[in-house]
């Protein structure tokens, strides 16, 4: 299987070398050059298998350069009760008859982010070994990607992680989660500055190409394809676990900002799954619920981003929303160039006249969550069902109830969990105890590691000279 660019104007690359990459050289996004298609013959085979067997026959469709054996060991390494919290890995569980929650956020830093990324540090230790390379990644977060990669890249070899954060603007559990880790390769760094600051200093060093190749820098964010490609697995688990016979559809309701989740759902669905409804849910940075209603894309400058209780979901424009224009447009590379140029100089773009596509042949639907609605379901499921969810599933599940037609069984992505949110569950039902996994249990006490900087490049260009050894020019 080989790999291509949405813009076109990428050579084809295989599997192991996309893996490592962020943008293609084009600007665009790298998508393999068809997707499989899985048969019910195959279903039904699949449907007995395990969460590690299930993402070997997934994974190794596209991953043809990796010599099967490897593949099956990065797999299974990933993919354990020990770091999952159970042999189901992503655990589904009824809420009401035909609602469903998938738990996606099981592993070490109790968001879904964990599934990809825990795949992504074992595949990047690997590949690497056999490139005989090293790599630098950086990164920015306000959150959940940063504490996910981290968790994902500790202690690996040859790889080396400078993380970006805002400081004092995440959650104290965010910030624990991050800055308590003592491994001698992560790196934390609190820019006294936005989540934006943090991002500008990254495509800084990035853009600095002799800087760059001295000490090959990389990033893990959401437009990665290794991501996008272990998402792909439990929207195949899921749809197992509430279905007994391949006649059966599902739809699935899915949290979204940069659009990697649920860009994985919508392949799953073209490789032939029976998804009904693939259902985009935001939060009050509405872009891409106005895109699936009515067919306009209008990203937002920065400073009209709002700064919401999901905040995993305050983006302005979503990083791989391209993945699926392509399709849309059927693969026409030219013309998503000229679309997605427009967008990074803030324009936006108008397809309504595909929405009878977006809608039926993709199956994409979408609607919105405001704070008071989150807050509102948050405390409706507390009450009815003992069910606590974190602020973002709450969406949503709102959004999945508002729009769930006569015999749609909706299946709701779970996409972190509530303590990680701890102040907008006690805003939504008051002062509770919120159930926390054992291996977090005083966290927030461990002494924390983190070097605080001015909003400069050049300081953070100087941290990563001090530690990491440049390749020879
Ligand atoms: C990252 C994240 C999202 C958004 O996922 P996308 O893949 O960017 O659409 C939703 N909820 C939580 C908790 C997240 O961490």
């Amino acid at each position: 299987m080989k790999y291509i660019s949405t813009r076109g104007q990428t050579a084809p690359m295989d599997f192991s070398d996309v893996l490592l990459m962020g943008l293609a050289p084009d600007g665009g996004l790298m998508l393999p050059e068809h997707y499989p298609n899985i048969d019910s013959a195959t279903l039904t085979e699949w449907r007995a298998l395990s969460y590690p067997q299930l993402a070997m026959a997934i994974m190794q469709r596209f991953a043809t350069d990796i010599p099967a054996a490897d593949l099956q060991d990065i797999i299974e390494r990933t993919y354990t009760a020990d770091i999952f919290g159970s042999d189901e890995i992503v655990p589904v569980r009824k809420l009401e008859d035909d609602l469903y929650v998938l738990g996606l956020s099981n592993g070490p830093t109790l968001a879904f982010k964990d599934v990809a990324m825990q795949f992504l540090g074992n595949a990047f230790e690997y590949v690497l070994k056999r490139k005989d390379a090293c790599i630098t990644i950086i990164g920015a977060t306000s959150g959940d990607t940063g504490s996910a990669a981290e968790y994902a890249l500790r202690g690996k070899e040859n790889i080396e992680v400078f993380m970006l954060s805002p400081h004092g603007k995440m959650s104290e559990f965010q910030r624990a989660q991050m800055y308590s880790l003592t491994d001698d390769n992560i790196h934390n760094i609190a820019i006294d500055g936005m989540f934006d600051d943090c991002q500008d200093i990254v495509k800084a060093l990035q853009q600095d190409a002799e800087f760059k190749a001295a000490y090959n820098l990389g990033t893990v964010n959401s437009i990665n394809w290794g991501r996008i490609l272990a998402q792909i697995v439990y929207y195949f688990k899921a749809y197992f676990a509430v279905t007994t016979s391949n006649d059966e559809k599902v739809s699935f309701s899915v949290p979204s900002g940069n659009f990697g989740n649920i860009c994985a759902g919508h392949i799953a669905r073209e490789m032939g799954l029976p998804v009904e409804r693939l259902i985009v849910a935001t939060n009050e940075n509405d872009v891409l619920n106005d895109f699936f209603n009515q067919g306009a894309y209008q990203p937002r400058p920065t400073a009209k981003t709002y700064i919401t209780s999901s905040p995993s979901m305050d983006i302005s424009k979503a990083s791989n929303f391209e993945r699926f224009v392509y399709l849309l447009l059927d693969k026409d590379s030219a013309r998503v160039h000229e679309l997605f140029e427009g967008v990074k100089s803030g324009q936006g773009f108008d397809l309504s006249d595909l929405m009878q596509a977006v809608n039926s042949r993709y199956g994409f639907a979408a609607g919105k969550s405001t704070h008071s609605d989150r807050l509102q379901t948050i405390k409706t499921l507390y009450e009815q069902y003992g069910e606590l969810v974190d602020p973002h599933t709450a969406d949503g599940i709102k959004v999945a109830k508002e729009l769930q037609q006569e015999g749609e069984v909706i299946i709701c992505a779970e996409t972190a969990l509530p303590v990680k949110f701890a102040d907008t569950i006690v805003e939504a039902i008051g002062q509770i105890e919120i159930a926390r996994p054992a291996h977090t249990e005083g966290l927030e006490s461990l002494p924390q590691h983190v070097v605080v900087l001015d909003n400069d490049a050049e300081l953070v260009a100087e941290q990563i000279r001090q530690q990491v050894t440049p390749n020879p020019t």
